[in-house]
């Protein structure tokens, strides 16, 4: 009786990079009561696996939970190739090796984050925008495809060099405050530059991002896109057609005319604008002067020029200049978290109220049921 319910409360412990219990991705061997210690052997899936310190410590107080365990002893192992496969066959639910999770049929929103130029605080935006969608009981997903920036990890706390976990061809993406994180930098070799890749390099990279990275299910897949329209727009609009897509400009007009460039070839490839976002617009000092350093209208501007008669695209946000979500992104401590009264996280934490409650286009997807 007591083995059977010290197996119960082990089985239950969860994999903190896969997010199953461990009962359900079998990774519990043999569990045995004697007197008042229990010895469960538990199974990893790969040798040195990240977690293992974690798992070890749950299971040892999973077990000792159990009215009548006063000693537990734990047993790690590694599961074989054949376990491993039998695993990642598991987690992909049925769906073959290197098919795209993301299609037209997925129920995950991805939704592009795109830019005219650098520097608008696009990358800033994104990361806050994932931690406030997450914040809100969302399954967030975060591709940081910006290969002249990187911020991503950054932004969020991730340490420098940190990995995706590998199960053989299938990659764990970093979670940071709550968001699966994958960042073109985590593939980079010593040294190496992504800005001698080319095209169809990539390409491939992208293509690895959004098919052997385990997000599981997700309600929304943001991507923090390169800013204009290069290469990777280009693959991205071609392996995601149905993606939506979020324009962020500054209020200044010389940087409206480069985002409506970059909204209008998104749309080219039929994903869908679904609104914009002025970042680094006006803010209040604290005797009501009003700063606004780089001008403003720029948002309104890019999406009247964006709108079509039959699809306005909205102004979703502005969202002042602010030290507070600087200083958030310097330190990795988003100021959606942080500092939720500053302005700039209280209009970034609208505009993920506003992205949930408009929901997703049914454009480019078919409908569950045919028409009698
Ligand atoms: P992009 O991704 O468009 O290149 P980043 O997100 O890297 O831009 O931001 C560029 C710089 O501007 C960063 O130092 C960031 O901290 C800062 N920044 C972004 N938005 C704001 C803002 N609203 N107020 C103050 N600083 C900002």
């Amino acid at each position: 009786m007591t083995a059977e319910q010290v197996r119960r409360a082990v089985e239950a412990v969860s994999d903190p990079e896969l997010r199953r219990p461990i009962g359900e991705l079998d990774m519990v061997r043999d569990v045995s009561v004697e007197g008042e210690v229990a010895r469960v052997a538990i199974v990893l899936t790969i040798v040195g696996c990240p977690a293992a310190n974690r798992i070890e410590s749950d299971v040892r107080q999973a077990a000792s939970s159990v009215p009548g365990i006063e000693d537990v002893d734990v047993t790690v192992g590694v599961m074989t190739p054949d376990e491993r496969k039998a695993l990642t066959e598991k987690l992909r639910a049925g769906r073959p090796a290197r098919q795209m999770p993301f299609g037209p049929d997925s129920l995950t929103r991805v939704i592009l984050v795109s830019s005219g130029k650098g520097g608008v605080g696009k990358s800033t935006v994104t990361a806050n925008l994932a931690v406030a969608l997450a914040e809100r009981g969302l399954a967030v997903g975060l591709v940081d495809a910006d290969v002249h920036g990187f911020s991503i990890p950054g932004l969020l706390g991730i340490p420098p060099g940190t990995q995706p976990t590998r199960i053989d061809d299938l990659m764990l993406p970093p979670v940071a405050h709550g968001v699966k994180t994958i960042s073109i930098g985590m593939f980079l070799r010593d040294g190496e530059s992504v800005v001698a890749w080319r095209g169809p390099m990539l390409h491939r990279t992208v293509q690895q991002f959004l098919t052997d990275v385990f997000f599981g299910d997700l309600d929304v897949l943001l991507i923090d896109m390169p800013p204009g329209t290069g290469d990777i727009a280009i693959s991205i609009g071609q392996l995601l057609p149905h993606a939506e897509v979020l324009v962020v400009t500054t209020p200044q007009s010389a940087a409206s005319d480069v985002a409506i460039r970059s909204g209008l070839v998104a749309r080219q490839t039929g994903q869908r604008v679904i609104g914009v976002v002025e970042n680094m617009a006006a803010f209040a000092l604290p005797d009501g002067t009003v700063i606004d350093l780089f001008g403003s209208g720029g948002g309104a501007e890019v999406a009247d020029a964006l709108s079509a008669p039959t699809d306005r695209v909205e102004l979703l946000a502005s969202i002042p200049l602010s030290s507070a979500l600087r200083a958030g992104g310097d330190a990795g401590t988003p100021v959606v978290l942080d500092d939720p009264s500053d302005a700039a996280a209280s209009a970034i934490d609208a505009l993920a109220q506003r992205i949930v409650t408009k929901g997703r286009g049914l454009a480019g997807r078919s409908l569950p049921f045919s028409p009698a």
